[in-house]
């Protein structure tokens, strides 16, 4: 596989938290020189002739959504969490694309780029909304935990002896509401940032409209099923360690260059790769290839053009 892959390729991008914002930083001008950084990496792909559609996370961003809500909230009305993660997407991708407008113009390179508020359809009988598990928003001390829990019904807990905390559920994606709208512009010719955050989570009312809940979605479940939806033949997750790990992070950790599925299956397994971090990315690893994609590659966002050549990054095929 060496060198040997063709281009140009259709790539679907999941970027990580740190492609927007070095964790410890914050401020908005440090997270646009992020940006900026980021979007140098991504049009090294368009040179490479390559077409991107590009996903990420919105972590930290929803988060000081939450508590600007929070600290606002005898001035302003509190937004729910399906509006907190539209923000957050309209923010980051107005960022992003911004950034990547730029860097295509100092290259003398005329590509449209177009951000898609997206929603994300999911299944109201999902398991995953009996059982809570993403914490989000603000610490808050023990007595605001119990009046939220019982003025709002959220479900709180203890974080680490840090306070406690609003979990929310953090159900399956199914299906990508905006998903023939992206196809056409991805297809027409235009960069597309599409499904931030993993989507707006909405589900489809009786009289067949949609409604937000209030849960979150997994941003590599969502890429993986954007991948599929949009047939672009290849995953890219960019993240911030260089590729995929037997024993990480202990002394005898050891890189993976290659894998297949039923490698990904059996570490999993073994629990090689933890679930709020390394196994979602593995898991829509294998789910994509299962759905027909040829190949997902997981690498740092620096070595993003070599690890697509198959020279960095762990390469992963059926
Ligand atoms: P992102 O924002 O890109 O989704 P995450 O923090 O969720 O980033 O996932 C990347 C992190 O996964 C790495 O920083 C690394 O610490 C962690 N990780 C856990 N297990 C492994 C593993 N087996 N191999 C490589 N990285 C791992
Ligand atoms: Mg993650």
């Amino acid at each position: 596989m060496k060198g040997g892959i063709d281009r140009p390729l259709q790539v679907t991008i999941a970027l990580g938290g740190n492609a927007i914002v070095r964790p410890g930083a914050d401020g908005s001008a440090v997270q646009s020189a992020r940006v900026r950084a980021t979007a140098r990496e991504l049009v090294h792909l368009i040179e490479e002739g390559d077409r991107i559609l590009i996903t990420h996370g919105n972590g930290p961003q929803v988060g000081d959504i939450l508590v600007q809500n929070e600290a606002a909230k005898n001035l302003v009305p509190q937004m729910p969490l399906d509006v907190c993660g539209a923000e957050s997407q309209g923010m980051i991708g107005y960022m992003l694309q911004q950034a990547l407008q730029g860097e295509l113009g100092a290259k003398g390179i005329a590509m449209p780029v177009v951000t898609v508020l997206t929603q994300v359809l999911v299944d109201s009988t999902d398991p995953a909304f009996r059982r809570p598990t993403k914490p989000v928003g603000p610490f808050y001390s023990l007595k605001e935990s119990s009046r939220l829990s019982r003025e709002k019904g959220w479900v709180m807990v203890e974080d680490s002896g840090r306070g406690y905390r609003r979990v929310v559920p953090s159900p399956q994606p199914r299906e990508i509401v905006e998903s023939e709208t992206v196809a056409k512009l991805f297809r027409g010719g235009a960069i597309v940032i599409a499904a931030g955050g993993g989507g707006i989570p909405v589900v489809r009312t009786r009289g067949g409209g949609l409604h937000g809940v209030e849960a979150v979605l997994d941003k590599d479940r969502t890429a993986a099923l954007l991948a599929t939806t949009m047939k672009t033949k290849v995953l890219l997750i960019l993240t911030d360690v260089d590729g995929v790990y037997l024993n990480y992070p202990g002394p005898r950790r050891q890189k993976l260059e290659v894998l297949d599925v039923e490698a990904c299956e059996r570490h999993l397994r073994e629990g090689q790769f933890p679930p709020g971090s390394m196994g979602p990315k593995i898991e829509s690893a294998v789910s994509f290839l299962k759905a027909g994609g040829e190949r997902v590659v997981i690498a740092s966002l620096e070595e993003a053009v070599e690890a697509l050549a198959g020279r960095a990054g762990t390469t992963i095929t059926f």
